[in-house]
């Protein structure tokens, strides 16, 4: 397993998350978890002390040394798509402790970065259709940022992709017009200084 979900990691750290989410959509639904290989084990085991989102990998390994042999082995047996899955729901989350597929907390940070900036055409184009889906802190802004501009887009819609009220959403697209207006004009002023 461990080779196939590092090189889904690897592509996703370039910018290329399909295969991550390809496999892990092979375990949809909410009961993913049932065949995952750390079912039932001590929840401690994934949670390293000394390992947090702003720590040196490296130093949390030297520290951990074969404390960290345990979790992720678990992890390196754990089948491929339940790995995948595991990961992306850790990224939707925003988890930011523990070990997924066989990442430490302190190595994940720089892919709950990539995650939140990510825009999937796919997805903001589901939800602007009204299909609910998972979307990134970037998407979400994209589907806010598309319906504020097309007034003709069907509001219920979105909102229902969105999973928020109509009402909400109308306010969100009015906060949004309103950050995204151009500044006054200086032209006065700057007339004045020239008399
Ligand atoms: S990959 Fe995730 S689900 Fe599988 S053993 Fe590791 S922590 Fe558990």
């Amino acid at each position: 397993m461990s080779t196939s979900i590092n090189a889904f990691i690897e592509a996703a750290r370039h910018g290329n998350w399909g295969p991550l989410l390809g496999a892990a959509a092979e375990v949809p639904g909410k009961h993913w978890a049932e065949d995952a290989r750390c079912s039932g084990q001590d929840t401690d085991l994934f949670t390293p002390l000394s390992d947090g989102p702003r720590e040196d990998p490296d130093e949390v390994r030297h520290f951990q040394g074969t404390a960290l042999n345990r979790p992720l082995n678990f992890c390196a047996s754990c089948p491929l798509a339940v790995a995948a899955r595991c990961l992306v729901e850790s990224l939707r989350l925003d988890d930011e402790y523990g070990i997924r597929a066989g990442l430490l907390a302190s190595e994940r940070s720089d892919l709950r970065n990539s995650w939140k900036l990510r825009i999937d055409a796919e997805a903001v184009s589901a939800v602007l259709r009204g299909v609910p889906v998972a979307l990134s802190e970037a998407e979400r802004e994209e589907v806010i940022s598309r319906f504020a501009a097309d007034p003709t887009m069907n509001a219920t819609h979105v909102a229902w992709g969105l999973g928020i009220p109509r009402k909400y959403l109308w306010q969100l697209a009015r906060e949004h017009n309103q950050s995204s207006a151009p500044a006054p004009s200086t032209a006065i002023s700057s007339g004045a200084d020239a008399a």
